[in-house]
């Protein structure tokens, strides 16, 4: 079967500076460096590395060849990723100072101008059973469950950033659930529903160094983290939800498919950087915790 990924890809810049920019302030960088991200390319990344058949479906702009292709090179099918004329490639510029800490302007262009004909080719090739998975750094995800639902695909949705309008609009047509302990806080603010009253058949809460909730039905089973050292936990998140959905498109039982994701997590937070060092499947196989 296949992941269809309707996601952001981002250009992440991240700028080295003695402190932060305030007001008015003009800064001089020490160091630039220059990788991808979004989590929509992480996810895809994520879960190509872990053995599933993943096709991207998202837009560049000229300027993001390169992001579209490091995608490629790490597995994902990129030939539903359009590349835009006028609009230039979503990014993000990261500030960090020497403490660690960071700002971010977030500029998401082509990720809010995928074409819809780019939406409705990927689609036309996917088939009941496969898996559409969408988050929030894109539009029309709502549009897109819909369609994949009456198709018979297995609707996946990570509800990050936290937007409470397009999380309602998606609501019904989602088969799975995942998202972070601060965005079931929102989820539950925002639409006056636990989790567990929402009616999705799996459920997934991650919960940072406590590992990860996993709600089927009336059931809910907790899965503890694996005891590492975290230095970076960017990404953490993507890695899960991309191996998790690899797994489950490959057959595997859930309780498998979250412990596996568990493992993959787990050695994505002992690395520094983004996409660029998601572990792939031998990675997790041969990782010792
Ligand atoms: P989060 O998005 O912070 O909830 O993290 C996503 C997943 O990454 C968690 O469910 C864990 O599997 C893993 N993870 C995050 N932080 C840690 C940590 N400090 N130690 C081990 N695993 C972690």
């Amino acid at each position: 079967m296949a992941i269809f990924n309707l996601g952001s890809i981002n250009a992440d810049y991240f700028y080295r500076v003695p402190h932060l920019p305030g007001p008015g302030e003009t800064l001089a960088s020490t160091g630039l460096s220059r990788g991808l991200g979004g989590k929509g390319a992480n996810m895809s990344v994520a879960a190509a590395r872990a053995g599933a058949r993943t096709i991207h479906i998202g837009a560049v702009g000229a300027d993001g060849l390169w992001a579209r292709d490091q995608m490629m090179e790490s597995g994902v099918d990129t030939r539903h990723v359009a590349t835009l004329a006028d609009t230039p490639t979503g990014h993000a510029i990261i500030n960090v100072d020497d403490a660690g800490e960071n700002a971010i302007v977030l500029l998401p262009g082509a990720n809010h101008a995928i074409p819809s004909e780019t939406q409705e080719a990927a689609l036309s090739e996917a088939a009941a059973g496969d898996i559409l998975l969408v988050q929030n750094e894109t539009l029309m995800q709502a549009e897109m469950a819909k369609t994949a639902r009456d198709l018979g695909l297995y609707v996946a949705y990570a509800a990050a950033p936290f937007d409470a309008s397009a999380t309602a609009a998606i609501l019904p047509y989602l088969d799975f659930l995942i998202l972070n302990e601060v965005e079931a806080e929102q989820l539950a603010q925002s639409i006056g529903k636990t989790p567990e009253a929402l009616g999705i058949a799996d459920v997934i809460i991650t919960l940072g160094a406590k590992g990860a909730r996993w709600i089927n039905g009336s059931q809910t089973r907790d899965f503890p983290a694996m005891p590492v050292t975290a230095v970076d936990t960017t990404g953490a998140g993507d890695t899960f939800t991309g191996f998790v959905l690899a797994a489950r498109d490959r057959g595997l039982p859930m309780e498998q498919a979250i412990a596996l994701a568990m493992r993959a997590a787990a050695l994505m937070v002992t690395r520094h950087g983004t996409a660029d060092v998601i572990p792939d499947l031998k990675d997790v196989d041969e990782a010792r915790f």
